[in-house]
């Protein structure tokens, strides 16, 4: 059987990850979980761009070689990842060996189809964007996309045909509903492949990390076409088990680099004969009290460092990530709204209903969960919830499967200030009470998983359960010792 298969972009190693980055991975992160919780075997990808001109440049800047620099940069990403809990299956490099092979496998696939020939390339480059701009396309003379200088080039280069694909992508796009999500940027994507597609240069000779072209060794190539290939690279391809994990099931990034992977990408695939992944879902952008996140401005959010300044687990930043904004939007990311959900949501919600259940428990029933009967009510909204949070879950509509779990969570804590167990004698609807409670708030726990791992496992640890998750709503067995444990979420203070 086919596993299910998540990728981020690579990225490249010119700079620290922040969390314009860490947002990709997270999310992947969480369909990935997600999946393994469920049942599936999952391959989730993601790692570092290394073959690059401005790789090259940041690492002359630096003083050290563009061999060391990269090694030390892919590091500082993994570290960034680790600290945000980012469960990858496999962290790939460009400068991987298994990489090296299968783009050169690759490429003679497509040289063979016919679909790479040698010409000249003259236009206005872009460095930082890696991308040739012609005249018109420029603003005031700079990069549309960056507002950076561009220069102007004349290379001998080769060309792959893209533009031989445009119309067979064109009605796979339109065949295909799901390919590119969501809807906005479908429409972007079909609106610019009304203009004839240029073909794309895919080799450099201006720069020496990368890639030497098979049999023409003065060229290496060039970023894209070396880069898209690691999706392949780390299904195995070309060997014959890539298909139990090719297509993909969810390619995930930034909107910025959708047109490379909703139209070169494709046009490469097609080209070699290799079928198109399923979805390609692109995020927005995050903004910082309003304003574009950048270096100069200093305003740049590293999501571990961050938490670590409010005193807070690194959940409660997954969390606000995926709350704050619809996945697929933009949104702000903002001090005051982080500390208004830590403190109302994190704190007073979920952190109050566990600690709530687990001290009545405690206090009432001998630190051990009583045999009891499930409220019904509660029992079939739970079902209810579970099948709307599934359908959210599979589409990565992560903004409305929190919601759907946080408001089960006020549902439960509205049951406890209406049941008073605290004034309920011994015997039966207490024991049911405080029975229904560890059931819930177990739920919740397998809910809030693919989001806060961490949190999930201290309300295990405290509900007594060994490794392992249970979905089902009376997983919870009598007798089961709790234990008291930490506060799940500190409030910070202003
Ligand atoms: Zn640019």
């Amino acid at each position: 059987m086919k596993n299910f298969y998540v990728t981020t972009p690579i990225y490249y190693v010119n700079g620290d990850p922040h969390i314009g980055t860490l947002y990709t991975a997270l999310a992947a992160d969480i369909i990935a979980r997600y999946k393994k919780l469920n049942g599936k075997k999952v391959f989730f990808l993601t790692g570092t761009d290394e073959h690059a001109e401005k790789v090259e440049e940041a690492a002359k800047k630096s003083g050290v070689k563009t061999e060391k620099y990269v090694d030390l940069m892919s590091k500082r990403f993994k570290e960034a990842f680790k600290s945000m809990n980012v469960s990858y299956d496999r962290f790939i490099r460009t400068t991987d060996n298994d990489h090296v092979k299968t783009v050169l496998e690759f490429y003679k696939k497509v040289y063979n189809k016919g679909d790479i020939y040698k010409g000249f390339y003259e236009g206005w480059y872009c460095v930082s964007c890696e991308t040739f701009w012609t005249e018109k396309e420029l603003k005031d003379c700079k990069c549309p996309d960056c507002g950076k200088s561009v220069k102007m080039l004349k290379e001998e280069t080769y060309f792959f045909k893209q533009s031989k694909y445009q119309k067979e992508i064109i009605k796979h796009i339109r065949d295909n509903p799901d390919f590119i999500k969501p809807k906005a940027r479908k429409n972007e994507i079909l609106s610019f492949l009304k203009q004839p597609l240029r073909d794309l240069s895919i080799t450099r000779t201006t720069f020496k990390f990368g890639i030497p072209v098979p049999g023409d060794e003065k060229h290496v190539l060039y970023v894209w076409f070396d880069a898209l290939i690691n999706y392949l690279t780390a299904a195995g391809y070309p060997g014959k088990k890539y298909t139990n994990l090719w297509p993909a099931n969810f390619q995930l990034m930034g909107k910025e680099i959708i047109r490379f992977h909703c139209i070169t990408w494709p046009a490469m695939l097609l080209s070699a004969g290799v079928e198109l992944p399923e979805t390609i879902f692109a995020h927005g952008w995050w903004t910082v009290e309003g304003k574009k996140m950048s270096k100069s401005v200093g305003n740049v959010v590293h999501p571990a460092e961050f938490c670590r300044k409010h005193k807070v687990p690194v959940d409660t930043m997954r969390y606000f990530l995926f709350r704050q904004m619809p996945f697929g939007s933009d949104g702000d990311f903002s001090e005051a709204q982080f500390i208004e959900r830590v403190n109302n949501e994190l704190a007073s919600e979920l952190g109050n209903l566990v600690s709530r259940s687990i001290v009545l428990i405690d206090k009432y029933s001998n630190s051990e969960v009583p045999a009891g009967i499930a409220d019904v009510k509660l029992k079939n909204k739970y079902a209810q919830m579970l099948k709307n949070y599934h359908s959210e879950m599979n589409k990565l509509d992560y903004y409305n499967a929190l919601n759907t779990v946080f408001k089960f969570v006020h549902l439960v804590n509205k049951y406890i200030s209406d049941k008073e167990p605290w004034k309920l004698s011994d015997g039966g609807e207490l024991h049911n009470v405080l029975f229904t409670l560890a059931q819930c708030i177990n739920a919740v726990s397998c809910l809030i998983y693919p989001f806060m791992p961490e949190t999930s496992e201290e309300i295990d640890t405290q509900l007594g359960k060994g490794k392992g998750y249970n979905k089902n709503f009376d997983n919870i067995k009598r007798n089961v010792k709790i234990k008291k444990g930490k506060i799940l979420f500190p409030r910070i203070s202003r």
